[in-house]
């Protein structure tokens, strides 16, 4: 049973291209599969997320947080009444447009493009890919997902105003996204908080006795499973703790979300876009030890030194192909080139780089950069 401010498929904008029902997939069930089934769906595979694959095979990729993500966003969807079918096509979708070698990579190319008065942007660049570069179908070029998801991509994190992006105006821009797209950011938070502590500790970037002393709430579970399982290893119990952490923040969410829905007296999905701020949240409570969390994690793994080398690799390694392809259009693939002949090239040279995988885009390195 949907909630009455849930996203249901009667009242769906639907495709740009309308299509003849499906015999048993609804529209967003469709949309899901679509995105599980596209070529940039598959590449998140080799994409970084904090780590590369040089510290261990155990860590989390784009693709396998990805799926962490889907799985605590239907968690939620469905104590809260939402529509878990497009909720779930918003989580896989959710991270389509990031770069190679994670935020190295992406601050690489939006530097490089900001050279040349451009810039590059993961949500806006996810919506060139379902709209545009996925060509899988014989009836219309991109993916042709419903407004409801395309909207999704762009709004999940962030609000675009329609001043600074024209383009995106058929977005209702003026108006807050549906919880279903609400919610994706806050269980991105979640996993990767977690998720990044659990690799950071398993890496041995992350000292058990550093967690404990900065990470408050890592600490108060900690305590809890000491004393549940007084015999159990060190590893276990860091586990045990995690996972309290993370069912925590997710059961928070849901029941702060639920309390501010009550409060809102939000009755239709019409009110949830009409309200002046975003309804999905943490209690204020949760909110303070998710800030703490992610002090530590800034301060302790993301700018640790020990990762510094690989993140100037990855800057350089972007910025260098970048700059061999502005100055040498002619080694673009043949379809980039004809690309090129309508589109400004330095959004062409990002778009192909975008794409890549941290694999490809260090062969192309080696291929046309080493040793120049
Ligand atoms: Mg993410």
């Amino acid at each position: 049973m949907l909630a009455d401010y849930a996203v249901c498929l009667e009242g769906s904008r639907g495709r740009r291209h309308p299509e003849p029902k499906h015999a048993y997939r609804n529209d967003f069930q469709r949309d899901r599969d679509r995105v599980v089934h596209a070529r940039a769906f598959r590449r998140l595979d080799s994409k970084t997320q904090v780590f590369t694959r040089r510290y261990s095979d155990h860590f989390r990729n784009r693709l396998t947080h990805t799926l962490e993500v889907a799985q605590i966003s239907r968690t939620v969807a469905a104590q809260l009444g939402l529509n878990v079918d497009l909720v779930e096509a918003l989580a896989l979708v959710h991270d389509i447009g990031h770069p190679p070698f994670g935020h190295a990579g992406e601050k690489a190319l939006d530097t490089a493009m900001r050279e040349h008065g451009y810039f590059f942007d993961h949500n806006l660049h996810a919506l060139r890919i379902v709209e545009d570069f996925e060509i899988r179908y014989a009836a219309f070029r991109g993916l042709n997902l419903t407004f409801e998801v395309r909207e999704g991509i762009i709004k999940h994190s962030r609000d675009y105003r329609v001043e600074q992006f024209p383009e995106l105006e058929e977005y209702l821009l003026d108006k807050k996204p549906p919880l279903e797209a609400q919610l994706i950011d806050l269980a991105d938070e979640v996993a990767y908080d977690t998720a990044d502590l659990d690799d950071g500790y398993e890496a041995r970037l992350l000292s058990l006795e550093a967690i404990r002393a900065g990470v408050p709430v890592f600490e108060r579970y900690y305590r809890d499973v000491e004393q549940i399982y007084p015999d159990a290893i060190e590893k276990l119990k860091f586990n045990e703790a995690v996972k309290r952490m993370l069912d925590g923040m997710v059961s928070d969410l849901i029941r702060n979300t639920g309390k501010r829905i009550e409060e809102s007296r939000i009755r239709s999905l019409d009110d949830i876009r009409n309200c002046p701020h975003r309804l999905a949240s943490f209690s204020s409570g949760v909110e303070k030890e998710r800030r703490e969390t992610k002090k530590f994690l800034f301060a302790n793994l993301y700018f640790t030194p020990v990762l510094e080398p690989e993140k100037d690799d990855a800057e350089r390694i972007t910025r260098e192909l970048f700059n061999f392809w502005m100055e040498q259009p002619e080694s673009l693939p043949q379809s980039y080139q004809e690309k090129a002949r309508q589109e400004p090239l330095p959004r062409v040279v990002c778009d192909y780089i975008a794409g890549m995988t941290d694999n490809f885009i260090y062969d192309q390195w080696e291929k046309y950069c080493r040793g120049k």
